[in-house]
Parts: C-alpha cells; sequence; structure tokens
C-alpha cells in the first residue's frame, strides 16, 4: 500500500465516471487529485482530426468535467506535448503518482512509454490500469501461451470461452477530492474549450448538424434505451447481418461506438448489462451476429491490434496481403467528396462528413467501392478518411475492418463484390436515405434513384437535375470495373504478379 500523496489523473480515452479503474485508484491514492486533459499538437490537427469527431470529444470532457464539478473538482485541460506538459505541471504541482489507463495503438504506446521514462527520472510513481477493453488485453496474451493471436473469430471465441467472463464493472465508490485554486499555483489551465477557440478550428464552416450529442450522461442513457428497447426482445432477437443500413430515425443499430469509443461507455458495463437481458430469455442470438458478439469483434480487433505489429499498415504488417493498389488522385477525391456519380455511395460519404457516423453495411459498401469493387486504392488511404471523420474513429477496428473489406486479410471472397445500385435497392427501393444525405436527387423518380444516369433528359429535367451539371456522371463503370478487379484479385491469390 502507498501512503496518499498528490496524484495526477491524466484523462485520454475513459471520459467516465462509471466503471473507470484508473479513477478508483486515482481517487485512493490521491492526498489532492489533478484531473488532467492534455490536448495534445500531435491530434489537434483539423486535416487529421475531423469537426464532428473533435466536437465529440469534447462533449464528453465537458459533461465529465460536469461531473467532476459535483465533487468541487474540475477537468483541467492544457495544450502541448505530453512529456513536456507533465515536467511543467510536475514542477509545479509536486506529485507523487501518475494514474492513467493502457493504450493499445502505436502512437499511443511510444507516447507512453516516453512518459514512463521521464517520470521514473524525476521519481513520480506511475499506474497503468486496463479499462478500455473486456478483458485486460495483457492477460489475454498471458493466455496465449505465446502462440501467434487467433486471426478468425471461431478461434477468438475458443479462446474466451477458455478464459471466462470478462470481470464485471466496478461499483462507482469513487469520492473524488475537491480542487481548489491554491491546488492549481501557477500552472497555465483551461476550461474544456469550445472547437472555435481551438487553433486551426476557428473558421471551420459547421457540417449539418449531427444526431448525436458526446458525453457519459448520453451514453448511459442511450444504453439504457437499448436495453429496454422492446422490453428486452431488441436485444436478443440482434442479429447484425439482418439491420439495415439505410434506416436513419432510428438507426437499426446502437450508435454507442463513438460513447465506446471515447470511453464515454464502458464496454464492460454494457456487456454486463447485456447478459442481464439475454439471462432472462432462453432464446437468443449468438456471437458473431448478437450484440454481444458485436462487442468481441471489437475486442478481438483490439487484440489483433495490439499484438502484430504494423497493424494499421501494409508494409511489415504480417497479417495483410500485399496488393498492388494504383492511386488516382481525381478518383479518390471524387470518392472522399462524394461526387463518383453512384448516389448511394456518395449519400454515404456524405453523411460521413455530416454525421461522422455510418451503418456498418454502409462502411462495407464504400470500402468495397474504393478498394477492390471498383478504383482499386489502398485501403490505407480510405483508413485515414474514416479515422479523420467518423466520430467512433478507432485505431485498431478501423484497420482491421479495412483489411477485411479489400481482402487484404481476414475474407477471401473476393468475387462478393458490393453493387452501389442492387444493394442499397434491396433496403430502399425508393431511395430515402439518398434523397436525405443528397437534397440534389430529391425529386429524382425512385426508378433512376440509383442509376440518375439512366433517366432520359426530360425526367432529369423535370427532377431539377441535369446530369453532368447538378450531379456527376459515373466517374466509373461499375460492372467494367468489378469484372476487371476480380480478375487482378484472382492473380493475387494464385500469388502472380500482375
Ligand atoms: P452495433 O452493431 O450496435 O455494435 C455494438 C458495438 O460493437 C459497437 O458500438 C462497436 O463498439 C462494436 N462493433 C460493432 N461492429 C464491430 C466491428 N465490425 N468491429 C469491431 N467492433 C464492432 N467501428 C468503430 O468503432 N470504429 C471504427 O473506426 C470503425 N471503422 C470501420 C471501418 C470499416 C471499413 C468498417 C466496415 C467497419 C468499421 N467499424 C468501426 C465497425 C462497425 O462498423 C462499427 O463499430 C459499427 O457500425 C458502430 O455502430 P453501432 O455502435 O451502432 O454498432
Amino acid at each position: 500500500a502507498c501512503p496518499k500523496g498528490p496524484t495526477v489523473i491524466w484523462f485520454r480515452k475513459s471520459l467516465r465516471i462509471h466503471d473507470n479503474p484508473t479513477l478508483q485508484l486515482a481517487t485512493q491514492l490521491a492526498s489532492q487529485l489533478y484531473p488532467l486533459f492534455i490536448l495534445d499538437p500531435y491530434y489537434i490537427n483539423p486535416e487529421k482530426i475531423g469537426f464532428q469527431r473533435f466536437r465529440f470529444m469534447l462533449e464528453c470532457m465537458k459533461d465529465l468535467d460536469n461531473s467532476l464539478r459535483k465533487y468541487n473538482s474540475s477537468l483541467l485541460v492544457i495544450y502541448g506535448e505530453p512529456v513536456t506538459v507533465l515536467e511543467n505541471c510536475y514542477r509545479t504541482w509536486n506529485f507523487s503518482y501518475l494514474c492513467f489507463e493502457k493504450d493499445t495503438d502505436i502512437y499511443s504506446r511510444n507516447r507512453d512509454k516516453k512518459v514512463l521514462e521521464r517520470m521514473k527520472e524525476l521519481g513520480v510513481q506511475c499506474f497503468l490500469e486496463s479499462g478500455h477493453t473486456l478483458y485486460d488485453l495483457d492477460v489475454l496474451v498471458g493466455w496465449l501461451n505465446g502462440k501467434s493471436p487467433p486471426t478468425q473469430m471461431t478461434s477468438f471465441l475458443k479462446l474466451i470461452e477458455q478464459v471466462g467472463p470478462p470481470p464485471k464493472p466496478i461499483e462507482i465508490t469513487c469520492n473524488i477530492p475537491p480542487l481548489t485554486i491554491d491546488m492549481i499555483g501557477s500552472m497555465k489551465v483551461s476550461n474544456v474549450p469550445e472547437i472555435h477557440e481551438i487553433p486551426g478550428y476557428e473558421f471551420i464552416a459547421v457540417p449539418t448538424t449531427c444526431p448525436f450529442q458526446g458525453g457519459e450522461s448520453q451514453a448511459l442513457e442511450r444504453m439504457q434505451q437499448v436495453v429496454k428497447r422492446e422490453q428486452g426482445n431488441w436485444v436478443v432477437t440482434f442479429s447484425k447481418p439482418n439491420t439495415s443500413p439505410t434506416s436513419l430515425n432510428p438507426p437499426s443499430t446502437t450508435v454507442l461506438s463513438p460513447y465506446i469509443k471515447c470511453g464515454a461507455l464502458s464496454v464492460r458495463l454494457f456487456f454486463w448489462e447485456l447478459k442481464k437481458v439475454e439471462d432472462c430469455f432462453s432464446v437468443k442470438t449468438k456471437p458473431p451476429v448478437s450484440l454481444i458478439g458485436q462487442l468481441y469483434w471489437r475486442e478481438h480487433f483490439y487484440l489483433l491490434g495490439y499484438t502484430i505489429p504494423h497493424f494499421d499498415r501494409i508494409q511489415d504488417n504480417p497479417l495483410c496481403k500485399s496488393i498492388p493498389w494504383e492511386y488516382r488522385q481525381d478518383w479518390f477525391q471524387a470518392w472522399e467528396e462524394g461526387q463518383t456519380g453512384y448516389p448511394f455511395i456518395d449519400a454515404a460519404m456524405t453523411q460521413l462528413k455530416q454525421w461522422g457516423w455510418l451503418h456498418h453495411l454502409t462502411r462495407h459498401v464504400v470500402a468495397c467501392f474504393l478498394t477492390r469493387g471498383d478504383l482499386w486504392i489502398s485501403w490505407e488511404k480510405g483508413k485515414e478518411v474514416f479515422e479523420k471523420y467518423l466520430i467512433d474513429g478507432d485505431w485498431s477496428i478501423n484497420a482491421a475492418n479495412w483489411m477485411w473489406l479489400s481482402c487484404s486479410a481476414f475474407f477471401t471472397r473476393y468475387f462478393r463484390v458490393y453493387s452501389p445500385v442492387a444493394f442499397p435497392k434491396k433496403y430502399d427501393p425508393h431511395g430515402n436515405f439518398v434523397r436525405y444525405f443528397l437534397p440534389v436527387l430529391r425529386n429524382m423518380p425512385s426508378k433512376y434513384i440509383y442509376e440518375p444516369w439512366k433517366a432520359p433528359l426530360k425526367v432529369q429535367k423535370d427532377a431539377n437535375c441535369i446530369l453532368g451539371k447538378d450531379y456527376p456522371f459515373p466517374i466509373v463503370n461499375h460492372e467494367e470495373m468489378k469484372k476487371r478487379n476480380i480478375q487482378k484479385m484472382i492473380q493475387v491469390f494464385q500469388n502472380k504478379s500482375l
């Protein structure tokens, strides 16, 4: 047991009070507690983190700050490079302990290594807790017994069957000590800023309002709605492949991903709430299609991201097939900007920018289109775009799914290509999703909504949408590209150079 001393809790993810092992430990250690958030210039860059994603995170920080204020504390925000910020804090606050949550992506691990080294030199004791995944990933690695991590879901499920269920969430026992002005001293700190106060984000136009607001309170309320929906029936009948990518109000999945990503919702709490519902029913869907199954996908990809070198790129990544992708700037730009001439793709990319969230199958379709389906552009390029705009942008999950969709890892049925016309028609024959995100096509008759280039000129005129003027012609012929790319994939899979 350590004697009590001044303690810094460094929040990065885990922007919550509930089930937060790092916070619990910090409150036990602290004679005085400094809740800190560092705005790291590495991330704070509108080229890297888009408006919606940053806005959502700031809302989570604001909500955490509100909760801390109930204990007469608050979230101290400092802009700067983490090692330097923590050194400066140490000089002013002379803290004994630094607590933070384990992180798994490459940048964070390198950053934390440097922080740990510097803190050791300064005589500060550091404590790292696990809290962002169902299991402590080091525990799962231990269970691997030196073997490689499973790359298929069935083997992953076998692994966790051996390990047993994840730990239960911890009870809220935190008694957060107050924070006083005297304690802060000469250290320059600020409250949680508004997004337009952040350098680089001052003049960014606000994209159409996203329906999802960040914060632990929102997260808990949303989770309650999920578990209570249709008296639990919704949870126990949930089957991911049967959910619809074009339902908007309400979406056909939980939209808890952005909350889980920021740690505004504990994934363990969500797991055990789902388990409680499942235990009341004898018939229920099962992993990998059930809701608990979705959390296992997340866990699986986290474990892979943690253990496979260079998981976020092609080079030196032992899991990733090296496919000779090509690059055409104009095609890539058209895809990113929602100007491909395929309404479903363009509506989806508009949703990505305006909402920062897409249904899983919509992500499938646009990712397939960019890579092996149509444009034959590297998944690394697509992953960057998703990372920038998604409010749930998550390093390991994003990389894993992009590898999946591009047949670079996990999935090999390259002959299964999503049609940007036939696929959405199944779910939304009148194209309401397209009409919502692409008002230019609002009056296009349903018959042409996914293929407006086929509409006779008179129909285009009546719909107030002339192809080539108001809305682009398709940048490629899907059927031709599909055939050509399948041939390329055959070569790749037969290990022949192209
Ligand atoms: P639900 O279906 O309600 O699932 C509940 C939770 O399970 C999600 O909140 C999420 O935490 C987890 N989950 C669900 N599906 C997956 C999956 N396939 N892989 C891992 N975890 C999953 N998800 C992210 O959280 N961040 C990303 O950056 C991300 N990038 C993706 C990129 C591509 C190309 C694709 C195809 C998928 C990506 N996903 C990503 C996975 C998935 O699309 C989202 O997690 C899901 O759509 C989020 O919506 P939801 O919360 O309503 O999911």
